[in-house]
């Protein structure tokens, strides 16, 4: 994808000018006069400081990471609602969701035979625990599924590791996903899968797991790159290698948690809304501010700008904090749930979910006509190099009341180092560059500033 889009952004750079200080002028973008000045203050108010980093960081900093069914989490959620209201937003809200509660405990990985020593791991989310002495046993290595289906009557008895280089997250994720069932259902007893991200500094990667109906469930981990590469070597040089692991996770019964909902009433049309958020919930390692602190704090600055300047748009601008989506998207299903009456009322939704780096613009999924309003309000993003709109655009968690209502759905887009951090116990603040956050918040805020404020609706 990054060849792709180095094309999509030349071609944009080709089609307008190096950006200039102020936003350009297009003949075809005449319609956009009346929001020049908005956008151009928004974006100002955004650049002027790094409110919006010292809040991701303070967020991070204090309350950690914050997993479903964690206190973490819950006191974060607190926190946010009194800082919301301190912005001065109005209906500012919690909505009550169940959310699983995963807890990890204690684990470890280790290379019992020839020579016992550790390995770096950690437990796939949802990943059952392994007895309390652990599961020792000889590795077999695999590097595709069908590898594994032609290994069958090897698999039996075994700590199965699926050495899959990162291409895309698309690609590799199924090896996290399902590879613990198609494994277990061959009769393995544990599952390892290389990190799901480009190589890091021996820096493990975790995320959920699904487990399929019907098959056992066996625990699953995912080990560091440079420590799959070593035991594929050893592997290699017919080294019979024997592992041993402990993982004491489990879960507790389904907790209390709440989705924060914050808005700008709108002043002509307000029943007409402009939903926009990140998830307020990461995995339990790291401070969660790439995934997705900072998603959730440059929508939210969206609505805190609006509000400091005065530009109160025609329809209700709200943002809302889902819970759970790391290990259970809970959150974003239960705001189709709650709002399903009014989801033929939302115009648009755009979540953040792909980290706060440099901004390139946003997916954008709806009509043709839709695309159309969208790229000529992306031109106001010129000046920051954010005004690329690309084929599609959702998240996981407006996914359910996008695909409920069939609602124009916006992702915004960056280039960053995303896929190394995110899962990992780096992801933390200082990955992330303050003027980039307020880049990321700017054109959040224009976008659905121009969205709320416009007098047709985007359709
Ligand atoms: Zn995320």
């Amino acid at each position: 994808m990054p060849i792709v889009r180095a094309l999509v952004l030349a071609l944009l750079f080709a089609q307008f000018p190096p950006p200039a200080v102020d936003v350009p002028r297009h003949a075809d973008t005449a319609w956009l006069d009346p929001y020049r000045d908005a956008a151009s203050r928004l974006t100002g108010e955004a650049l002027a400081s790094d409110f919006a980093w010292q809040r991701l960081a303070l967020l991070g900093d204090t309350f950690g990471n914050r997993l479903s069914g964690s206190p973490n989490l819950e006191a974060a959620i607190t926190w946010a609602v009194e800082e919301m209201k301190r912005d001065g937003l109005d209906n500012v809200h919690t909505e009550p969701v169940k959310v699983p509660h995963w807890v990890r405990g204690h684990e470890s990985l280790e290379i019992a035979g020839p020579i016992p020593q550790p390995l770096v791991i950690l437990g796939l989310g949802n990943s059952v625990g392994t007895p309390a002495a652990g599961i020792e046993a000889e590795l077999l290595v695999v590097h595709s599924f069908e590898e594994l289906d032609a290994a069958a009557d090897r698999v039996k008895g075994r700590i199965v590791l699926f050495n899959v280089p990162f291409t895309t997250y698309g690609d590799t994720v199924r090896f996290r996903a399902t590879g613990p069932s198609r494994a277990g259902a061959l009769g393995a007893v544990a599952v390892l899968v290389r990190s799901v991200g480009p190589a890091g500094l021996r820096t493990p990667h975790t995320g959920a797991l699904n487990y399929a109906e019907g098959q056992p469930k066996i625990p699953a981990a995912a080990l560091t790159t440079e420590d799959t590469a070593r035991l594929q070597r050893m592997v290699d040089r017919g080294t019979t290698v024997r592992l041993k692991l402990t993982m004491e996770a489990h879960f507790l019964p389904d907790a209390d948690s709440f989705n924060v909902v914050g808005e700008l009433r709108g002043r002509e049309r307000p029943n007409e809304i402009v939903t926009i958020g990140g998830h307020f919930d990461s995995w339990d390692v790291g401070t969660g501010s790439t995934d997705d602190g900072g998603g959730c704090i440059v929508t939210w600055e969206a609505l805190r700008m609006m509000k400091k300047l005065n530009l109160r748009p025609r329809r209700t601008v709200r943002v809302v904090l889902w819970t759970n989506e790391e290990n259970g998207t809970r959150g974003g299903n239960a705001y189709r749930d709650r709002h399903l009456a009014e989801l033929p009322n939302h115009v648009a939704m755009i979540e953040s979910d792909g980290g706060v780096f440099a901004p390139t613009g946003f997916g954008f999924s709806g009509s043709d006509a839709a695309r159309a309003r969208v790229r000529d309000i992306a031109t106001l993003l010129a000046g920051i190099h954010a005004d690329g709109v690309s084929p599609s655009g959702g998240g996981a968690d407006i996914g359910p009341s996008v695909q409920q209502a069939n609602i124009p759905s916006f992702e915004l887009e960056n280039n960053g180092n995303y896929f190394l951090i995110h899962h990992t116990p780096a992801d933390t603040i200082d990955k992330i560059d303050p003027l980039e956050v307020s880049r990321a918040a700017a054109a959040v805020a224009v976008m659905t500033y121009v969205i709320a404020e416009m007098p047709d609706r985007l359709r």
